[in-house]
């Protein structure tokens, strides 16, 4: 693979440890690596990536989605229900899915990622209709090129046992061990630079057994993975803990083992004071979702106080039947905004915004090689264009591309390999793939 040489920046955020930004500066990648950050880098040979007039930060991170759901997007019995009349709006239409389903949908939430910065995504995909597997979204993510953290994901409690999804949704849970068994053994890779990474991750504390949250965890710690789930995402979930187990969220996350470095929860909106504590105490990442919590009304997750006791924080743009875009530099801005109604206009800049959704992501997948652009990091990089009419006028580039845009990237390499050029998807044919999603998607309706 031939050095890339990404040139003149007006400025590179490298999200080092003094969050230096350098202005006029160069990044060197070679071999899958960055080899070199700074002004005037001489690389005979190198292909030159002209960047002037351009930002140039990490690779955005994505820590929660779920790819399948972008077959569901705006869906009239789901469009303004709250989450569990939403998810029994849309779990009949699920059911209809199957690999192909998996696989589209996947590759085009993915584009939609790298096209608005993305390098590196992780899914929770809990649901397995008609013979769909993990795999499907994993060979998906090959096509398109990005960083995949794929979780298999899990229900097990359906309707006829006081659950809320139909039976033709739920799997056994001796059956669901089994292939997360398998999926860990066949696609995992550990090893620094991994391209995939899974992580196991039963759907949510309401969704599966005690045993199941409990057995999940003592195979990740097993198999040296991670673990993921939704938790106190509102209300009506702190109501369910309650009621059904006597405890709040983190209490029961913690009595079955689901709090550590190795894990980490989806939402969050409604942690208290003392669950923020035990994370910041057990080292419990967060994926915060600011659009789906405003789509679904969940509320506003505490994200400032999380930050100031020191949880690791990241972004997810959450499944895209809930948000229902999937624009992960909109997310950050999203997130920004969010915390200021809550807390007034200090409560989160746009340089904080930034390092949530890249170094911060990194951090909550366990991705110590990802996150930033200090030499001996992967290469995954993302260069958006300031120049245009979205940025035009602003004083403060770095700044801008949270506070004004553009809403998609230029380029964007990941391990060192072009995945957009000129802000088109190079790795797969896009017009082809979304063209074949609105055929599957005008036959899950008819
Ligand atoms: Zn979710």
């Amino acid at each position: 693979m031939r050095d890339i040489l990404i040139r003149n920046a007006d400025v590179v955020v490298t999200m080092d440890a003094s969050r230096r930004e350098l202005a006029g500066a160069d990044v060197l990648l070679r071999g899958g690596v960055i080899a070199a950050v700074g002004p005037g880098i001489d690389a005979p040979g190198a292909e030159v990536v002209e960047a002037r007039g351009c930002v140039v930060t990490p690779g955005l991170v994505n820590t929660h989605h779920h790819l399948y759901q972008t077959l569901t997007r705006a869906v009239p019995g789901g469009q303004d229900a709250l989450l569990f009349g939403w998810l029994k709006t849309l779990y009949p239409i699920w059911a209809r899915f199957g690999p192909e389903e998996m696989f589209v949908s996947a590759q085009v939430g993915l584009a939609e990622m790298a096209l608005t910065g993305c390098s590196l995504s992780s899914d929770h995909l809990y649901l397995y209709p008609n013979g769909a597997r993990l795999e499907d979204t994993i060979e998906a993510a090959a096509t398109v090129g990005l960083r995949f953290h794929p979780t298999r994901g899990a229900m097990s409690i359906s309707e006829s046992e006081g659950g809320l999804p139909p039976d033709s949704l739920v799997e056994r849970e001796a059956a669901i061990l089994e292939d997360m068994i398998r999926v860990v053994d066949a696609f995992h890779d550990p090893a620094e630079g991994a391209m995939v990474r899974v992580g196991l991750a039963p759907c949510s504390p309401f969704s599966v057994s005690r045993d199941l949250m409990r057995d999940a965890a003592l195979l990740a710690r097993d198999k040296g993975v991670m673990l993921h789930t939704h938790l106190a995402e509102n209300d009506e979930d702190i109501a369910y803990s309650l009621a059904k187990f006597g405890v709040r969220p983190g209490q029961y996350a913690e009595d079955l083992g689901w709090t550590g470095p190795d894990v980490w929860h989806a939402h969050c909106v409604k942690l208290d004071a003392g669950e923020i504590d035990l994370f910041a105490r057990s080292g419990t990442g967060v994926a915060h979702c600011p659009c789906s919590n405003c789509r679904l009304g969940s509320g506003i997750a505490p994200v400032r106080a999380m930050r100031d006791a020191r949880v690791s924080v990241g972004l997810g743009v959450d499944g895209s039947a809930s948000n229902d875009a999937g624009n992960l530099i909109g997310e950050a801005r999203q997130a920004l905004l969010l915390q200021r109604v809550a807390r007034g206009a200090d409560a989160m800049s746009a340089r904080e915004a930034l390092e949530i959704a890249t170094l911060g992501g990194a951090q909550v997948l366990g991705r110590h090689d990802c996150g930033s652009l200090s030499p001996g990091k992967r290469a995954d990089v993302a260069i958006w264009d300031v120049s245009g009419v979205e940025a035009a006028g602003s004083w403060d580039p770095v700044a801008a591309l949270v506070l004004c845009g553009p809403g998609r990237v230029r380029d964007l390499f990941v391990e060192g390999r072009r995945v957009v050029a000129e802000g088109q998807m190079v790795t797969i044919e896009l017009p082809r793939i979304v063209e074949r999603q609105n055929a599957l998607a005008r036959k899950l309706r008819d």
